[in-house]
């Protein structure tokens, strides 16, 4: 089945409503706006063969179908405070993307390659790292539909580190990891309760290690329930 076109807006900043109405462009003044819609539907692709790889069957049909294209986090940060009613402090000054309901909002593949390269100067960057990027924000969207699925709310997608590691695992970010941790130095790091200390890619790396060692299907099953995770300890080692 051909997917449906995701709806693609720039959000201006003299524009507010028009970002909050998610204009669409026509497609044949937009180039850039292709480029962002073929990176969208191959990041839902490539979300969909994640969770395959893991035997799990994705519980829903498109993640999103909508996008809205942010020119700087600063911008996206303003917009969503306004929208949220909240302080603009409570957005993180490195936001680069969310998913609300079946919206993505986004911030643009330029301003997304300077803030990568100066979060992550010892990471290259590469053409498909805004389309990892989608995936990751997209790999939230599907937990949340998977754990509404199997656990009736999105509680049950465990520890934010836990889902954060996932998601950079299932986008594929930070591929280079080297070896993977031991179910030891899993232990050491996240035994007990304990919050990994560190940033996004080494939550992506426990993520790696406790899939290899017990099953992804397991680990998300088990992020779900109280005591996460040392319930995995005990079980057998794949
Ligand atoms: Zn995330």
């Amino acid at each position: 089945m051909r997917p449906r076109t995701p709806r693609i807006s720039l959000a201006l900043g003299a524009l507010l409503a028009a970002v909050l109405a998610a204009f669409a462009l026509p497609a044949a003044a937009a180039p850039a706006g292709d480029e962002l819609e073929a990176d969208v539907q191959a990041a839902e692709q490539d979300v969909v063969a994640c969770f395959r790889s893991y035997g799990l069957e994705p519980p829903w049909d498109r993640l999103v179908d909508e996008v809205t294209v942010f020119p700087s986090p600063d911008e996206a940060r303003r917009v969503l405070a306004r929208r949220h009613h909240i302080p603009v402090e409570e957005i993180p000054p490195t936001f680069s993307g969310t998913v609300e309901g079946r919206t993505l909002y986004v911030i643009s593949r330029d301003a997304y390659e300077r803030l990568w390269r100066s979060l992550y100067p010892a990471a290259p960057w590469s053409e498909a790292t805004y389309r990892q990027l989608i995936a990751h924000e997209l790999t939230h969207k599907a937990h949340e539909n998977w754990a509404r699925a199997r656990f009736g709310t999105i509680d049950a997608m465990g520890p934010a580190w836990f889902y954060e590691g996932f998601a950079v695992a299932c986008a594929g970010q930070f591929p280079d990891q080297g070896p993977l941790m031991s179910p030891q130095a899993l232990q050491a790091e996240i035994g007990g309760g304990r919050t990994p200390a560190g940033s996004y890619p080494e939550y992506g790396r426990i993520v790696r290690a406790l899939a290899a060692a017990y099953g992804m299907e397991a680990v998300l099953d088990e992020a779900a329930r109280p005591g996460f995770p040392d319930q995995l300890w005990t079980r057998a080692r794949r």
